[in-house]
């Protein structure tokens, strides 16, 4: 099927928001490439400096200013989005610049007296990797497939999205960032296997397990450190320069301790393809540092922070119920998976040699762009599916949460479970939903509440309250509960506790001069009638491939052929979207049944070509 004129066809690109680091690529045809700046640099460094002097840099020329302006240079923004400022406290204490709680317990950044959202600051590095990814192509880039670690829960990815929107980015897909890592070494869901994830970078460590079968990839263990990478590194050597300095380096000052930092981190990369390296380090009247450092004693050093990467891998392996036999194929993420020794524990680890084909700072992006080429039509012959990083449920007696969506259930989904009241001549329940693989809700994260009114007064447990949890495509969670002899009827679209609300988000949006308020109605218009199309693509191919019983295919072919006419008329929102949920409910229920059949179809042909 062809695109209709009203769209014209759109450049989705993949990009990793990292802790460190951002940047962008694209897939055109079968081969994903970076897309690099003037300077030919992919990598945007993920720091914002809010200049005394009004200017707002971002990437290489912010990270520059973290010494000379600590207070208004905001990096690491990623350690806070979609938390608490509780959650954050031990967090927002390492950093230099201040965190203060917000509205709703929300963190924010103080500088001067403006606070921002780490939201509205992850846009501002987005923007910039937007930016450079325009000039690129050339053309602009309207749309994105967004990143995250796989342990992210919904609030983390709910953040991320709106950071996305406040960018002028339309995030058609948030994606694991293992997943993406998986794809970009050519693991494409068209084989089963096992696939170990490992991701140092220069201040996190991951470990993710995934399992593919029929195409799906899902995460069955993570572990990791939040403060362990390369920066560790760094420091070990940065003691042995300092200690080479005169008076041992002892009450030296931070533009001193940023040289030696910096100076570490050049002699460790060196060592990486040399087996010894020497430094010379003028610090004018501070002294000159001069060293020579074998990779044996670099290795010595570092062994034991080695040592504890190699121990999460081993709990993930546990954690996922595998014997580390059982990994079919390892594959490196992170800069700091450059150092032989890290590459070298692992293959002793594993009994096999990691894949090291891609570029490690690059493969996540790279991944990302190939399920965007996906996302926008242009490759039909892989079929991803997104699952639920985290089971969710609600609330009953006792603070139990009952889970009425699993975690790893493939999306769209829809679940309606019957519940009743507790108390005689209950009138009215209060719905808790909860995300979390614990038992009790106190465990879990409250992601939203809302109330059903107007139950007919009946003695407690004959009321009929059907609660559904309806997911749709892009992972948003709506509830709906309804009395089943009434009638009455409530529910919400979850906006996870701690984020931006809707109409915050609306409200920045039409603030910011970029994005004006007829921009804005433009922009929403089109992307309604994308997601629509998109939407009438996927059901038809869905129903092309899989064999329904008849009324199935009659239910979603009657919602498709209503959202087409909806898409032959003018733009009606509200109607749109009321005509997508439609498709989406329609294809749900029905969904695990299309999509295996559908991955299994597709996978053969593939196979066949
Ligand atoms: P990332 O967070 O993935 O961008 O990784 C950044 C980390 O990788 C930093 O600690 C870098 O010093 C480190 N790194 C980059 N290249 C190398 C290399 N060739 N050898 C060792 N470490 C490296």
């Amino acid at each position: 099927m062809s695109a209709p004129p009203t769209a014209p066809p759109r450049l989705v690109v993949g990009i990793d928001l990292g802790t460190t680091n951002s940047l962008a690529a694209i897939r055109a045809g079968k081969v994903a490439r970076v897309l690099r700046d003037r300077d030919g640099e992919a990598l945007v460094p993920s720091v914002v400096c809010f200049h005394p002097d009004g200017r707002t840099l971002v990437g290489r020329e912010a990270k520059r200013l973290r010494l000379t302006c600590p207070d208004r240079t905001v990096f690491s923004v990623k350690r806070l989005i979609g938390r608490s400022a509780a959650e954050v406290g031990a967090e927002a204490a390492r950093l230099p610049y201040p965190v203060v709680a917000g509205e709703r317990g929300l963190p924010r950044i103080r500088i001067g007296d403006a606070t921002l959202s780490p939201e509205a600051i992850s846009a501002r590095i987005l923007q910039q990797v937007k930016a450079n990814a325009e000039l690129a192509l050339g053309q602009p880039v309207a749309a994105a497939v967004i990143t995250v670690p796989a342990w992210f829960d919904d609030a983390q990815r709910q953040a991320t999205k709106d950071a996305a929107a406040l960018a002028g980015l339309d995030c058609l897909r948030i994606l694991n960032e293992p997943t993406a890592a998986a794809l970009a070494y050519g693991i494409d869901g068209s084989k089963d296997g096992t696939v170990l994830v490992y991701d140092l970078g220069g201040g996190t460590f991951d470990v993710s397990i995934l399992r593919i079968d029929d195409g799906v990839f899902r995460v069955l263990a993570t572990a990791g450190d939040t403060h362990l990478g390369g920066d560790d590194f760094d420091l070990l050597l940065a003691d042995r320069i300092l200690a080479a300095l005169p008076g041992g380096g002892k009450a030296v000052d931070p533009f001193v301790l940023q040289a030696v930092r910096s100076a570490a981190e050049g002699l460790k990369i060196r060592l990486s393809d040399a087996v010894e390296a020497e430094l010379t380090l003028d610090l004018g009247p501070r002294g000159t540092a001069s060293l020579r450092v074998t990779r044996a004693e670099f290795e010595a050093a570092i062994a034991p922070l080695v040592q504890r990467t190699l121990d999460c891998v081993q709990r993930a392996v546990r954690d996922a119920g595998l014997r580390l036999d059982q990994i079919d194929e390892t594959v490196l993420v992170g800069g700091s998976t450059r150092v032989p020794l890290v590459r070298e524990r692992l293959r002793a680890l594993l009994g096999r040699p990691p894949h090291t084909e891609v570029d490690p700072d690059l493969a996540v992006a790279l991944g990302a762009a190939i399920q965007a080429d996906v996302l926008a039509g242009n490759d039909r012959s892989l079929l991803l599916l997104d699952v639920i990083p985290l089971s969710l449920g609600i609330e009953t007696l006792g603070g139990a949460v009952q889970k009425l969506i699993l975690r790893n259930s493939t999306i769209p989904t829809s679940v309606t479970e019957e519940f009743s009241t507790g108390v005689d001549d209950q009138t009215a329940v209060e719905l808790s939903i909860y995300q979390g693989e614990r038992e009790l809700a106190r465990d879990c994260r409250l992601l939203g509440t809302f109330r059903l009114r107007g139950i007919p007064p009946l003695p407690a447990g004959l009321p009929r309250i059907a609660v559904t949890f309806l997911v749709d495509a892009d992972g948003v969670l709506r509830v709906h509960a309804r009395e089943q002899r009434t009638g009455v009827e409530a529910g919400i679209q979850v906006v996870p506790t701690y984020g931006l609300s809707r109409e915050e988000v609306r409200a920045m949006m039409l603030d910011s001069i970029e994005h004006a308020q007829a921009d804005y109605a433009a922009r929403e218009a089109i992307e309604l009638r994308n997601k629509a199309e998109a939407m009438v693509r996927g059901a038809q191919r869905a129903l092309a491939l899989a064999e329904l019983p008849p009324d199935q295919t009659y239910a979603v072919h009657k919602a498709v052929k209503a959202l087409e006419r909806l898409l032959a008329g003018p733009t009606d929102a509200a109607a749109l979207r009321a005509g997508c949920d439609a498709v989406t409910q329609a294809t749900a229920t029905i969904a695990d049944d299309v999509i295996s059949a559908a991955v299994t179809r597709a996978l053969r042909e593939e196979e066949g070509r």
